[in-house]
């Protein structure tokens, strides 16, 4: 069935994970008319639907602020809740210190609504991409297919914001190839286990919970050697982050396996959690994640490729549009270990606006886990922090590219954009 309505938008968003929000909230901030697209019934992509549950990596380790604006904003509308955690420092896995901000998913998904109703988007959920009309170098009409039928859409900029590059990747955009002895980073089923004694968990030492987590991969329990959680701010349950699966997410078969595969390691896990860690005894499985949390998919070929070594030595980028500080923290497909490149004590780096843009496309932006970077540097630069900072940038730069720029996203002057971001007290020195 063909909707009889096709919309025409400014900017259309697709994808309404933590990306694709901020950047439908900060286009239609800048009085772009907007519509965000997400196939679930809610926004927040692995923020919600995963079940990632803690913000990483608001500042350097030296405590220099790196990420504001529309994060800041989602935090700050979080505590209006009683949904937030204060922001505070633990020790990862790894021995290395990380600050965070844990959060509860559930109201994480009324704040997101609560600030695309406040700023105007139109919001159009239990929606999916069905196909994509690109002529010369233009994505000319979009078709989702809705619980109402078909509609077709003729945006003048479309940020794809899907985390797999659906947009794009049906446009018949360029993405990046894994270097060579690469694999994707993984998938995790994250769980939600307790009631926990936090009291006596968290008397343990780095060096006792590295102990039990080893031990717990040996014996086949755990398929990560980590102890990995996120504390619930409303009960005394944590989310945990210690299941893994190898799988390209874009392959149906490979996906609706790993959802399966990914309970089963949950509930071994939640039992090993119960025999053998100190103030788990008495707790047990109280959910899984909606879905499988995805690191790692398509990740698009733009007009500049952000690589590890330009965040390890940042070049002076003129045309920089988010910070970040994380560190590249690879999970590697098999075995339990994390490959951690820290950064140093005061360090930060720089995301130029072209890693947004999709090389042989003028109308056209990425946000998210699917920016134009090697895998190394997404490894990096794919936390939600970060993802929230590019989302702001490409939807505040759509609204200009509509506004001035005929909707082509190359004709955005980028000082104006960087002042733009500024004045919204986005971060970007
Ligand atoms: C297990 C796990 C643990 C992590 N731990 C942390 C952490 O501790 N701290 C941290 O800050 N970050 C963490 N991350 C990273 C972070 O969660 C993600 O990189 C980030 O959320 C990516 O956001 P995104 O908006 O780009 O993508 P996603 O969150 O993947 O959002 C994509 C959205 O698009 C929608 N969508 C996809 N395809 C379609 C389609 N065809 N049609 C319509 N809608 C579509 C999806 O439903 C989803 O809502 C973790 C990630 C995972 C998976």
């Amino acid at each position: 069935m063909q909707h009889a309505m096709t919309p025409t938008p400014d900017v259309l968003v697709c994808g309404g994970g933590l990306a694709g929000t901020m950047a439908a909230i900060a286009a239609a901030r800048q009085g772009a008319k907007t519509l965000l697209v997400e196939r679930y019934g809610f926004l927040g992509g692995n923020a919600t639907g995963g079940a990632v549950a803690q913000f990483n990596c608001w500042q350097t380790a030296a405590g220099r602020r790196v990420i504001a604006g529309l994060a800041q904003e989602v935090v700050d509308r979080l505590e209006t809740y009683g949904a937030a955690r204060p922001h505070d420092v633990f020790v990862m896995s790894t021995g290395h210190p990380m600050d965070r901000v844990e959060y509860a998913t559930e109201v994480l998904k009324l704040v997101l609504d609560d600030m695309v109703t406040d700023a105007g988007v139109t919001a159009l959920l239990h929606t999916q991409l069905l196909d994509v009309n690109a002529r010369n170098d233009r994505i000319e009409t979009v078709r989702l297919l809705t619980k109402g039928g078909i509609v077709t859409v003729e945006p003048r900029v479309v940020i794809d914001t899907s985390g797999d590059m659906d947009v794009l990747h049906k446009a018949g955009a360029r993405f990046l190839a894994l270097d060579e002895g690469d694999s994707l980073q993984p998938a995790t089923m994250m769980f939600r286990f307790g009631p926990i004694d936090f009291a006596r968990l968290d008397a343990l030492s780095p060096d006792e919970v590295q102990a039990l987590a080893r031990e717990g991969f040996e014996a086949g329990e755990l398929a990560r050697a980590a102890l990995h959680l996120a504390r619930d701010p409303f009960s005394q349950d944590a989310w945990f982050n210690i299941s893994r699966l190898g799988i390209d997410a874009t392959d149906t078969y490979a996906l609706s396996r790993a959802e399966i595969e990914g309970r089963r390691q949950a509930w071994r896990a939640a039992q090993f959690l119960q025999r053998a860690v100190p103030g788990c005894e008495g707790g047990r499985l109280q959910a899984f994640a909606t879905q499988v949390g995805i690191r790692e998919t398509r990740r698009i070929h733009g007009d500049h490729v952000l690589t590890a070594e330009e965040l390890v030595q940042p070049p002076p980028f003129d045309d920089t549009i988010a910070l970040g500080a994380y560190p590249i923290d690879i999970h590697p497909a098999v075995g339990g270990e994390l490959i951690y490149t820290p950064m140093g004590d005061d360090h930060a780096y720089q995301i130029p606006y072209r890693s947004l843009i999709p090389q042989g496309l003028a109308n056209a932006l990425v946000a998210g886990r699917g920016i134009s970077a090697t895998h190394a540097a997404l490894a990096a630069i794919r936390v939600m922090t970060i993802s929230m900072a590019v989302g702001q940038a490409a939807g505040t730069a759509a609204a200009q590219a509509c506004a001035s720029g005929g909707g082509d996203v190359r004709r955005v002057d980028v000082p104006a954009l960087q002042r733009q971001l500024q004045a919204q007290g986005a971060l970007l020195a």
